[in-house]
């Protein structure tokens, strides 16, 4: 490990120098097993890449959020600098690299705001011009990945918009919309753009509800790619 970088109350970010470095497209993530207490065999569990593979795929940030209750979740976040973790991978067919033209949307909730960070630090890292809307949905602002370096992009790139949805703060002023991600949400953060594709990724339930709701405000259901954290 070679940082560990405090995320959110419930949410870190591992950075990990690969042994070797095999490329990774944005929104790809590695299998991380780890032996836990109490269990016989070794715990496997999928997260994602939040940082770009360029400029050097060889070092990787993994974003995890804790789940209460869980058996693998609660020890990556208390993992130090310098511990070992075997990873496999990349995986994953949720991928946009941003050599495609016009507008895109992006959908997160939770973690599932890593694999979206990736694309954005990538569209960056490539010298995008054309609009990305990045739709965030967290319980609070304190729990939205990445909020700082957002705020601080958006303010740099003309091209970025990002909207922070909380779920349970209704008197944050950071967010633009105090309720889940629905209709009317998608409808007002498109103001002006109209993105020819769309990135959802997040709980089950709120992929399948935002996918709905795209599908309301005018995507053709081929142009929504999804990725469900179960
Ligand atoms: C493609 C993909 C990418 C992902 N990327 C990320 C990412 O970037 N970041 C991230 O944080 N997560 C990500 N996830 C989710 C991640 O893989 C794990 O599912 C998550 O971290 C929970 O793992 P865990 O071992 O801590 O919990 P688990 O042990 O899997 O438990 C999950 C929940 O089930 C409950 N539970 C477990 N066993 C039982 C039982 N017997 N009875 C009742 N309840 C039970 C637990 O209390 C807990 O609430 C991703 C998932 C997928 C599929």
């Amino acid at each position: 490990m070679a940082a560990v970088i405090d995320e959110a109350p419930d949410a870190v970010t591992l950075r990990l120098q690969l042994g070797e470095a095999t490329g990774f497209l944005p929104g790809q993530y590695y299998n991380v097993r780890l032996a836990v207490p109490g269990r016989p065999r070794p715990v496997q569990r999928a997260y994602s890449v939040g940082s770009s593979p360029t400029p050097d795929p060889s070092v990787i940030d993994l974003g995890i959020r804790e789940v209460p209750g869980g058996l693998l979740s609660p020890v990556l976040v208390g993992l130090h600098v310098g511990e070992r973790l075997s990873v496999r991978g990349p995986y994953g067919r949720f991928t946009w690299d941003g050599t495609d033209a016009g507008p895109v949307l992006l959908v997160g909730a939770g973690s599932g705001m890593v694999p979206l960070m990736s694309m954005v630090r990538h569209a960056v890292q490539r010298g995008r011009s054309e609009p990305v809307v990045l739709v965030c949905s967290a319980i609070t602002y304190a729990h939205a990945f990445y909020r700082e370096e957002l705020a601080e992009l958006a303010c740099r790139h003309s091209w970025l918009r990002v909207v922070h949805c909380v779920t349970r703060d209704p008197d944050e002023p950071r967010a633009h919309f105090h309720r889940r991600v629905d209709t009317s949400v998608l409808s007002e953060s498109l103001e002006g753009v109209r993105p020819h594709a769309a990135y959802v990724c997040g709980p089950p339930a709120m992929v399948e509800s935002t996918a709905r709701a795209l599908v309301h405000v005018g995507f053709a259901p081929a142009a929504i790619e999804t990725e469900e954290y179960d």
